[in-house]
Formats: structure tokens, sequence, C-alpha cells
């Protein structure tokens, strides 16, 4: 693997923030991109702005050869084949470089789900599960743009329960094909793609990952959606009908393919959520630049402060989730560096991204919801405009919306960071129990006192804190409900709010700090305030979410009691959230943009 000389950082495992301290200097953010990571993202925003801006009208009118021309000519700069390795044609970046491209490249979700969808869940499932054979067959051709790839796990009758799908597929008489039948539905690029992920059961039982090319005898293609947003891509459904699948196109091992389906989601994941602050940072510039001249009682609307408000939100935001964003795949890559020799091995490579599972779909949920939180403030600023198709931010608006139903809903998403958390706590993979079992006698016995010292003390502390709150409801929760705490939907999706909250606020908060270990206080005034104003937010989300979860697990005398320690872990002097948006709003004003110093 070629590695962009990311900076150092140590190896933690997945989910291991909610139980350990991070330095600065171990987290990797934005502002330790290498100078070939900063070329990267400035190819990869030019070739957004000056190839797939100019074509938008173009691609929502579903001109696909506009599409597919698109994907080849990202494919010549180096940008579709990122995770490819290079003996294939690939680039083989480190995933910083993955999360800087799908960040960089977002300003058109239509071409964004086409580009994902093909360089990630159309191509990884063979960098990561093909044989040899297949990688020499399919990957140059993926990894070049020539060839566009889709995945088809989703069916008319399981999307989010995909392991239930009816697709079946039988051994042919002669023994040299597999014959597939069934349906898939909302296959992303199947408008125009060559090559398909497919799933089945094989005999009805073995859930599978096939290799389909698009001309393969008994393969068809249904008719185009028409969708709520992202119009610009192509979204149908597959028929398969004794579709003959050469037996050397099973992909991984028979009986496996949930393994595939599950890995390459996790990349997905990330991406997306890279991808919608990438989103972010382009819609603040758009509401900014309406907010300035659109005039309202004799001033310009960016004068007033319930819309400086927004701006600044969507600011602190935007730095929040790249903190979060790089932080994560800074993770990912040290771990990988630490395979030495075994890097190239793309099965050890996935075991990695499997690790940070937590932490991948943290970043879905979090960009997806936050992303949506932009677009709707962006229709409130452009006022009547915001409502009207001329206008960027309706389009914006309806794009955005899918980012919380695809790669997993949200909701799953949420079930899966609970449930992998307590997985991992009851598996003895992270020592969750014995820090909950820890603070239960420390809170009872003590107050506040997180001991913090140095550049941002107090906000420092408020992350102990605010990890102390969700662990406290958390453990209130398990000794309640013990292994039934699975079917407690409503409690797993509020714990899984307390550590996605709890993960950006710390992120946000490392990253100001490193950038006042390097600019001091003063240069990293408009940091600091950014991460104060999303903390402020953050720690009222957490201690909301942790008081239902406490009232819904304890009552009487032992409610009371837990509620009065979690009213006193929840003791802060609360920051002055209006004058900092102020300060912020007026920087992305005076520059037209989101900055972060
Ligand atoms: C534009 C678009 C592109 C897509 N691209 C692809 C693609 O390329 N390949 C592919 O395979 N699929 C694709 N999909 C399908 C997508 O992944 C599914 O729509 C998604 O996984 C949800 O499945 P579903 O629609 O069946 O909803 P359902 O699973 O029926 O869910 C409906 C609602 O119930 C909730 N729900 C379901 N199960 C649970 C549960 N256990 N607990 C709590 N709540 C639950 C969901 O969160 C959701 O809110 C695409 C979809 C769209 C719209």
């Amino acid at each position: 693997m070629e590695t962009v000389a990311a900076r150092p950082t140590s190896k933690t495992s997945g989910g291991g923030f909610l139980i350990e301290q991070r330095a600065p200097d171990e987290v990797f953010f934005p502002e330790d991109f290498t100078e070939q990571h900063l070329l990267i993202a400035q190819t990869a925003e030019e070739f957004a702005t000056k190839e797939i801006v100019p074509n938008i009208d173009a691609m929502e009118r579903k001109e696909f050869a506009v599409s597919r021309e698109l994907v080849r000519k990202a494919g010549e700069l180096g940008l579709s084949g990122v995770d490819v390795p290079e003996q294939y044609g690939g680039m083989e970046m480190d995933k910083v470089t993955s999360a800087i491209i799908a960040d960089r490249i977002a300003k058109y979700g239509g071409f964004s789900t086409t580009w994902g969808a093909h360089t990630c869940i159309g191509t990884l499932p063979i960098v990561y599960f093909g044989t040899e054979a297949q990688k020499k067959k399919y990957l140059p051709g993926l990894a070049s743009g020539r060839t566009i790839g889709a995945y088809a796990l989703s069916e008319s009758s399981s999307g989010s329960d995909a392991l239930n799908c009816r697709a079946r597929a039988t051994l042919s008489a002669d023994g040299r094909h597999y014959l597939l039948n069934g349906e898939k539905m909302w296959i992303t690029n199947a408008g125009f793609a060559d090559l398909f992920i497919v799933f089945a059961k094989v005999n009805g039982e073995k859930f599978t990952g096939f290799i389909v090319e698009r001309n393969f005898p008994g393969f068809a293609v249904g008719a185009e959606e028409h969708k709520m947003g992202i119009r610009g891509s192509s979204t149908c459904p597959l028929v398969l009908n004794d579709c003959q699948v050469p037996v050397e196109n099973v992909l991984g091992e028979m009986g496996k393919g949930h393994h595939i389906a599950f890995c390459v989601l996790n990349v997905g994941r990330f991406k997306l959520g890279a991808g919608c602050v990438g989103a972010a940072r382009n819609y603040i510039e758009s509401a900014t630049a309406y907010a300035k001249q659109r005039k309202a009682f004799g001033r310009v609307i960016a004068d007033f402060g319930l819309v400086r408000e927004k701006l600044a939100n969507m600011a602190a935001g935007i730095f929040t989730g790249e903190a979060m964003a790089y932080r994560t795949v800074g993770m990912m890559d040290a771990a990988i560096a630490q395979l030495g020799e075994s890097q190239s091995d793309m099965n050890q490579v996935r075991k990695v991204i499997d690790e940070y599972a937590i932490e991948c779909s943290i970043l879905k949920v979090w960009g997806s919801e936050f992303v949506d939180y932009v677009v709707d403030e962006m229709v409130q600023i452009y006022g009547g405009y915001g409502f009207v198709e001329e206008y960027p931010a309706e389009r914006a608006y309806r794009d955005a919306r899918i980012n919380r139903i695809f790669e997993g809903t949200n909701e799953i998403n949420r079930l899966v960071i609970t449930g992998f958390l307590l997985k991992r706590a009851m598996s003895g993979q992270l020592p969750l129990m014995a820090a909950i079992r820890q603070l239960m006698d420390e809170v009872l016995s003590s107050g506040r006192d997180n001991g913090a010292e140095g550049l941002l003390a107090e906000e420092r502390k408020l992350v102990a804190t605010a990890k102390k709150i969700g662990l406290f409801a958390a453990g209130v929760a398990v000794q309640r409900y013990m292994q039934a705490i699975q079917d407690q939907q409503e409690i797993m999706g509020a714990i899984a709010d307390m550590v996605i909250e709890t993960y950006a606020m710390e992120s946000a908060v490392l990253r100001a700090q490193k950038l006042a270990a390097g600019k001091g206080e003063a240069g990293a005034a408009n940091a600091i305030a950014m991460s104060r104003v999303y903390m402020a937010g953050s720690l009222e989300r957490i201690e909301s979410a942790a008081r239902m979860v406490i009232a819904a697990a304890a009552e009487g005398d032992m409610l009371r009691s837990q509620m009065a320690i979690l009213r006193r872990l929840c003791k802060y002097e609360p920051f002055n959230t209006i004058a900092l948006r102020d300060k912020i709003a007026q920087k992305v004003i005076e520059t037209g943009k989101y900055q972060v110093s």
C-alpha cells in the first residue's frame, strides 16, 4: 500500500474512545494532512467544480452517458481506484485519502451517489473477497472507471433485513453455472452499470455473493425509479431469470455473503459521513452568499441574529464532522500501518476496517442527520426562494434526505452502535463493564472532578463528564434489563445517541486543543468557539437521552437516587453560546465560507 505518510496515531480499539483518554497528538485531523493529501483534495475539488457542477442539469435529465464519462475521467485522475491495489490498476492510497476524495467530490448528491456506489460497494467486494483471477479480470476496469460497478443486496421485501433475501441460486445440471432467480430493488447505477455484486441464497440457504456481468443470459434491468432526490443517479430493480453466472464468479466463500455485505458497508458508511460534511461545506457557502445579498427591513439578512445563529451552527457542525471523520480514518490508517508486511493482504485490511464498525456507523448517522439540518436551515435562509426549483436549496434539501436511508437506515445503524458495544463488552474485547462498575462506585461516593489541567481544561472535563453520563445511564439500563436490553430499542437508540454525541464532542475538543497547542488559544479562537458551541448542544442532548434511559430503567426510590446522581454529573456552567455563535458567524460572513481559524 502506498502510504501517504499520515502522521502516526496510536492504535485504538473500536469503541475504545468511551473509556480511554486520548491526547490530541494521538489523533489525526485535517490539520495533519500531508502535502499529498492536500494535492488529492485539490484534484478532487477541481474535478467537482470543473467537471461535475457544469454537468448537473444533464445528469438531472438522466443523461447517464455523462455520468459514465465523469466516472471515467475521475478514474483517469486516480480518484476512482483509491482503494484498489496498485497491481490491479488502482492507487492503493490510505483511508484518509479515501475520505478526502469522498468529502471533496461531494458537490452534487446525484453524482456522489453514482461515484460512491461504483468505487465503494460496487468495487470493494472484489478487492476484499475476490480470487486472484477475479481481481485480475475485473479490478483494472473498475479502477479506471471504464467498467461501472453496482451492488445488489436489497429486495422489495427485504432492505434492512437483507439476509432474509428471496433470490435463489442453484447449480446448473452441467455444474458450470449458478442459475440465479429473483429480483433486486433500488440498485444504484443499475441503468448503466456493467458489473453487479449480487447476493442470493444457494439452494435457498447459503447466502452468497456473485459477480454478475450485465450481458449474462437471464439478467435484466427494470425501469428507473422516480425519486424524491438524487435524480441524477440511476436507481432500478434487477430481474434475474435463470441468470447464468459461471461458477468461477462466486465471490468469497459460499454461505459467507454476509461478511461481504457488512464489510463494504463499513467503508460506505465512513465515506458517506465524510461526503455529508463536504456537502455541508458547500451549502454553507451558498446560504452565506444569499444571506449577504438578500435585504429585509433595510438590512441584509446576514445581519440578523437568528440567521447568524444558523450559519454558526453549520460551521460548528462542519468543524466537528471533519474532526470525527478524519479521526476515524486516521485510526484505521494507524492500525493498517501496524500490519507491517501484511498491509498488502486485503483480508487483514478488511479486518482492521471491521474493528471500527462502531465509528463507521457513528459517522453515517451523525453525518446524514447533520447535513439534513444544514439543508433545512439553508432552505430557511433562502426563504420563499428556498422552496423554488430554480434556487439551489430546493434540490439540496431533496438530495440530502436519502442519506438517512441507504447504507443501513439510521435506526439500524443506531442498533449496530449499541449492539456492537454491548457485544464487545460481553466478550471482554472492550472493558466497558469494568468501567461502568468503577463509575457506579465513584458516582455513589463522590462529586464530579475530572481533574483536567492545561489547554481547554474545562472543555476536557466536560468531555469526561459526558462519558460518565453515558456510561452511568447505560449501566442503569444494563442492570435493569441485562441481555434483554437488545429488545428495548428506544433505550438502545438513546444509548447510541449518547455514544454518537460523545464521539462528536470529544473529537471537536481534541481538534481545538491540538490547534491551540500549535497556534495558541488566541490563534485557535474560532476553533475553540466552534467546539464550545457544538459541545453545549451535545451536552444537552446527552443529558436528555440519559434522563429518558434512567426513567425507563428505574422507578421509585431507585429512580430518585439515580436522578440525583445524574443532576450532580450534569452540574456545569453554561457557555455563552449566543456570543460565541455571533463571532463564528461573523467569520463565515466576512469570508463567505466555513473557516477553521
Ligand atoms: C435511492 C436509493 C438507492 C439505493 N441503492 C441501493 C444499492 O445500490 N444497493 C442495494 O442493495 N440497496 C440500495 N438501496 C436500498 C436501501 O439500502 C434500503 O432502502 C434500505 O436498506 C432500507 O430498506 P427498506 O427500504 O426495505 O426499508 P425497511 O427495512 O422496510 O425499513 C422501513 C423502516 O423500518 C425501520 N426498521 C426496519 N427494521 C427495523 C428494526 N429491526 N428495528 C427498528 N427499525 C427498523 C427502518 O429503519 C425504516 O425506518 C437504495 C435505496 C434507495 C432509496
